[in-house]
């Protein structure tokens, strides 16, 4: 961790203590608060589970000097990874599912990792089931399984809810964040309601995931563009506590696009879709606070801003809505 202010042997170093920036358009009554994970080094918020990862593996004999960590990811868990994995000693492969975007293949791949590419037919499920048979061919090579490996929640319930914390004297009263893996808002959760035990929780989705359906809502399950939250099924979800959670909101892909679109014109924010997602719903979770239709024990929201624009130009992220990819 560092303050920034002095000098440091390792990029590693910089990972953590991100700003806490105000929405501007949230109302004034109940601020929100987004935790700007665009200024890890590697610009999102999974270079804390790479560095946490990493770090506990070898502490723990899991993994071994000049090991290799293969993992299935969306891509900005591998350049978390890769960064960690580069500077702690170890090899780095990835297995991405074809549909994820060029750029942060090729960051991956700048940072000394190998990249392995599924079908976008077979899914996470079918990256997650490549990463393991190649782990069963390598000696010395784990699968850090993001899905399913409590150390996610653990760097989160580490860093970034205390860091939220100390950044709002203690004073947060609705956590909202998007889930991929949940690993994010589980972490914050965890801590945040072992601190008041009253703190509101939401968890944010694309429209068309399925995570709603733990809580046993209807979901219909259709595609989408927003890139990194949402599950098209659960079972491989194994980190998500829905007990842990009051609402989950699903965000359509039109209104993060509008959402994220806006962040950068009115607010000077270079953040993806699942930022647009996150932004709108805690925006939404703070006007029901502020007309009394939410409970939370104070007056402010905090969210997470998980990664940046610039990652997804080649998929026209800011063309109009029609012309994005996703
Ligand atoms: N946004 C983006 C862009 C992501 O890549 C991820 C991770 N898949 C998330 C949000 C969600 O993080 P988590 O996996 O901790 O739920």
């Amino acid at each position: 961790m560092t303050d920034h202010r002095t000098p440091l042997d390792s990029v590693l170093e910089t990972v953590g203590e991100t700003p806490l920036v105000r929405v501007q358009a949230a109302p004034d009554e109940v601020p929100v608060y987004a935790k700007l994970e665009t200024f890890n080094p590697g610009a999102s918020v999974k270079d804390r589970i790479g560095k946490y990862m990493v770090e506990q593996m070898l502490e723990r004999g899991e993994l071994e000097p000049g090991g290799t960590v293969i993992e299935p990811t969306a891509g900005n868990t591998g350049i978390g990874f890769a960064i960690a994995a580069q500077q702690l000693g170890v090899d780095a492969v990835f297995v991405v599912p074809e549909r994820f975007s060029v750029e942060k293949q090729q960051l991956m791949s700048a940072l000394g990792a190998e990249v392995i590419n599924t079908p976008t037919d077979e899914g996470m499920g079918g990256a997650i089931d490549r990463a393991h048979e190649l782990a069963a061919e390598l000696d010395d090579a784990v699968v850090p399984q993001q899905f399913g490996n409590p150390l996610n929640v653990e760097a989160h319930y580490e860093t970034t809810g205390p860091e939220i914390f100390e950044a709002l004297d203690g004073e947060v009263g609705a956590v909202v964040a998007g889930c991929g893996t949940a690993g994010t808002l589980m972490g914050i959760a965890k801590y945040a309601l072992e601190q008041d035990e009253d703190t509101y929780v939401a968890a944010v989705e694309p429209e068309g995931s399925l995570y709603s359906e733990t809580k046993g809502e209807d979901a219909e399950e259709a595609d989408y563009k927003i890139e990194g939250i949402g599950t098209h099924d659960p079972d491989t979800n194994e980190l998500f506590e829905p007990d842990l959670v009051d609402e989950i909101l699903q965000v359509p892909d039109r209104r993060a696009h509008d959402e994220l679109k806006r962040l950068a014109s009115e607010e000077g924010h270079l953040v993806a879709s699942s930022s647009g997602a996150a932004s709108a719903a805690a925006r939404h979770v703070a006007e029901q606070i502020r007309d009394g239709e939410g409970d939370a024990p104070h007056d402010t929201v905090v969210t997470v801003f998980a990664d940046s624009s610039e990652r997804y130009l080649s998929k026209g992220i800011y063309r109009s809505f029609e012309e994005w990819e996703g």
